[in-house]
């Protein structure tokens, strides 16, 4: 890493194998001739140093190691802050010329009641629909006021309007699958190969070449979102890299970085070929300051960490610890499993199983997804949504937050949750089959009206489990991609948003926007402890149908809502469901939400509609 000043530039890495380290200065980010080369100065417990009293702003560089084997290649060094194109060389910039006007003035948004919104920045914006001009861009998350064909809001305006409070961006830190020299070539990947962990990625700048370029737009990103309310979360994949001989931990110290098994290969429990070992004392400390970078740097609010089950307990608890210094409003969540077995005894991996001690950590509830669409393992096998009654014991274990309540029995699930907040809900997200593409792969005679249906009866659970809901990009407007399950480098016109969808799909879109804002409104929604969940949320008997009914007491959270009934109903015939005497208010009824409705119906019973959801509330 490198500190800049006009008159001073500083230069620290960290290399105990070494017996010598060069720099090598350079005019241009590729290619072109060394400029200077100094060697570092041996500063102590394996860092090493070196002072340039010049400006060097403008310039690149690498530095190559010598250990006692012989030379390695060059690297940017493991805490690279800015590179050239195709991040192949360091860049000597002055970050703080790169902030936009009023980023001193930045502020996180408050959020009482998060929901999460999960979108790739080309899927967004790409397509000619989107109505954006900096398409596939981070900028295109800068721009307001854009507009669908049909005259509906888009882009920003359209996650406004729907009323998420996070934006969570698939991989933006800089990745190697893109070649940023081909800036006008259509490409496409997720960016789950990561290469410079510092950097922002240069394929979604408009000027790879120039390094300030994608620093600046990155910041102007952040800004506009949390100017229009949002928060930003980055999806962060410290759990390996793209390339192990060609990554900067390699070039820096080879072997340390990653696990081993006994005969000297390298662990994959990444499946991508190789596993970082977060139980590395410098690898653990990389990890910590790099989140800590993004926080304080780039203003970011929340980190998902992918495959989180790689990465070690400690480890996991120093990330929120230094993101709680930083503020303790930063949200830290991740995947609580990995692809393979990791290479670390299982009571050390930051599983699901083991998310109970890590205080202030959440990690995915797979289980809620599972038990609405059907298993992670085949496609074509159908869950609730579909009338199967054996996923009923895991929808209520996901509706509730994955925090045990008391007719979970011994049904042998594990409520794996210490409190809701640790749990974030979804049916969802870039992996596997977007939802409507499920439904089909089961069920491919569905008209299109009960795809609608079950999609909106599938919001509608994650919208009122407990937990954090989080949402994946273009479901409101009922997405495809038409039936790619691994779309991490398809086409557009596989991944691509098509906002006349918007047009098309608006009761779904209203649906999903009214489902947000009464979420927000009512805290029964959002209970935080488990003993909470265990006195106020009860499922009621719904006999042998494929229904799920609970009551929520909100009088004892003070919500304005005393009572709350909802009803999963995922019969194709109407379910009668027996309820406590009340004087009822029906605000979500066969496939509508009316938030303002004033009509009373004195009950004890309702009769829930097909293939949706029922929610009424009285005030006692
Ligand atoms: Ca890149």
């Amino acid at each position: 890493m490198h500190t800049y000043t006009p008159h001073l530039t500083r230069f620290k890495m960290w290399s105990p194998v070494a017996i010598s380290v060069e720099l090598r200065l350079y005019s241009e980010g590729v290619d072109g001739k060394v400029v200077a080369r100094y060697n570092l100065e041996v500063a102590g417990e394996g860092w090493w140093r070196l002072n340039v009293y010049q400006d060097l702003k403008g310039l690149f560089y690498t530095y190559r190691v010598q250990t006692a084997e012989g030379w390695l290649d060059e690297t940017t060094g493991v805490f690279a802050t800015a590179v050239g194109v195709n991040g192949m060389r360091a860049a000597i910039v002055d970050l703080a010329a790169t902030n936009p006007d009023g980023w001193e003035q930045d502020q996180r948004p408050p959020v009482c009641s998060p929901v999460i919104y999960e979108l790739h920045h080309r899927d967004f914006s790409i397509s000619h629909s989107s109505g954006v001009r900096n398409k596939g861009r981070f900028l295109a998350l800068t721009e307001r006021g854009t507009r669908s064909p049909e005259g509906l809001p888009t882009g920003i305006d359209h996650l406004v309007e729907l009323g998420v409070t996070h934006v969570q961006l698939l991989p933006s830190f800089d990745f190697s699958s893109i070649d940023e020299t081909q800036k006008n070539v259509p490409h496409y990947n997720w960016g789950y190969d990561p290469q410079n962990y510092n950097v922002p990625e240069g394929s979604y700048a408009t000027d790879a070449n120039t390094p300030e370029v994608r620093i600046k737009e990155f910041k102007l990103m952040v800004k506009a979102l949390h100017d229009a309310g949002l928060r930003v979360i980055l999806d962060v994949v410290y759990n390996h890299v793209a390339n192990v001989a060609n990554s900067a931990f390699e070039r820096t110290v080879p072997g340390y970085f990653f696990r081993h098994r006994t005969d000297g290969s390298l662990a994959n429990g990444s499946g991508c070929g190789n596993e970082t070992a977060s139980e590395q004392p410098m690898m653990r400390h990389f990890i910590v300051e790099s989140v800590a970078f993004w926080a304080k740097e780039y203003h970011i609010d929340g980190f998902r960490f992918d495959l989180m089950a790689l990465h070690d307990r400690q480890t996991m608890q120093a990330v929120v610890d230094r993101l709680c210094e930083i503020d303790s409003s930063i949200c830290v969540y991740g995947e609580g499993w990995a692809a393979e077995t990791p290479l670390l005894p299982a009571a050390q991996c930051m599983t699901k199983k083991n998310i109970h001690k890590v205080k202030g950590l959440a990690a995915f509830g797979d289980e809620l997804r599972d038990a609405l669409r059907g298993p992670f393992y085949d496609d074509t096998k159908g869950g609730f949504l579909f009338g199967n009654r054996s996923t009923l014991p895991l929808l209520k274990l996901g509706l509730a937050g994955m925090v045990y309540y008391p007719e979970l029995g011994n049904s042998g699930l594990s409520a794996w949750a210490k409190s809701p907040l640790q749990v974030l809900s979804y049916v969802s997200c870039h992996d596997d089959l977007c939802l409507v593409d499920r439904l089909r792969a089961v069920s491919p005679q569905l008209f299109d009206e009960e795809v609608a249906r079950l999609s909106l009866l599938a919001h509608t659970a994650v919208l009122t489990a407990q937990g954090t809901p989080f949402l994946f990009a273009g479901e409101e407007l009922l997405r495809q991609k038409r039936g790619v399950r691994n779309s991490y480098r398809s086409v557009d016109t596989v991944n691509a948003i098509d906002w006349r969808s918007k047009a098309k799909h608006f009761g779904v879109f209203t649906y999903l926007r009214r489902l947000i804002e009464m979420r927000k409104a009512h805290p029964a929604f959002r209970l935080t402890t488990a003993a909470q969940v265990k006195k106020y949320l009860h499922f009621l008997d719904v006999g042998d149908a494929c229904t799920v009914a609970f009551t929520l007491n909100g009088k004892a959270v003070g919500d304005a809502w005393g009572r709350i009934v909802v009803v999963l109903n995922a019969e194709r015939k109407a379910v009668d469901v027996c309820v406590p005497e009340g004087d009822y208010t029906v605000v979500c009824r066969d496939g509508r939400v009316q938030l303002s409705n004033r009509e009373h119906e004195v009950r004890t019973a309702f009769s829930a509609p097909p293939q949706s959801a029922l929610i009424a509330w009285s005030s006692t």
